[in-house]
């Protein structure tokens, strides 16, 4: 089951850092502030994409997708692939996916969707 609820779109937030951004009312080490382990996670679970860095304009971003929710326990907060999330979507009720866009040239990072996956019961109802 590979259904998105609940989508949640960051673009608006994304172009108003990147509008203060070229404004000069935020400086770059400000956006471009990726914590290591976000730089990590890109690295070793990122999926690449088309886009380029809106900030540098060299790189690729890639984005990052984390995990929240009560019935994912210890997998609470951690990042995962695609094909983590399909396995997880069969397994799981309910669970929010965040995926970050990170730049790993320049360190560019901002939230861009989130969504709900699950099959969409809890596992009391399942029992
Ligand atoms: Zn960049």
């Amino acid at each position: 089951m590979w259904s998105q609820r609940s989508v949640v779109d960051y673009g608006l937030a994304r172009r108003a850092t990147l509008a203060s951004l070229w404004s000069g009312s935020l400086e770059v080490t400000d956006a471009c502030d990726a914590h290591p382990y976000l730089l990590r996670a890109a690295k070793y679970h990122g999926e690449p994409t088309d886009k380029r860095c809106p900030v540098c304009r060299r790189e690729r971003l890639t984005h990052v997708a984390y995990v929240f929710g009560d019935e994912l326990g210890r997998s609470a907060g951690r990042a995962a692939v695609t094909d983590e999330l399909m396995t997880m979507a069969r397994e799981y009720g309910e669970f929010r996916v965040y995926v970050v866009e990170v730049c790993q040239g320049c360190s560019w990072n901002h939230l861009t969707v989130s969504y709900v996956l699950g099959h969409g019961q809890s596992r009391s109802q399942r029992s």
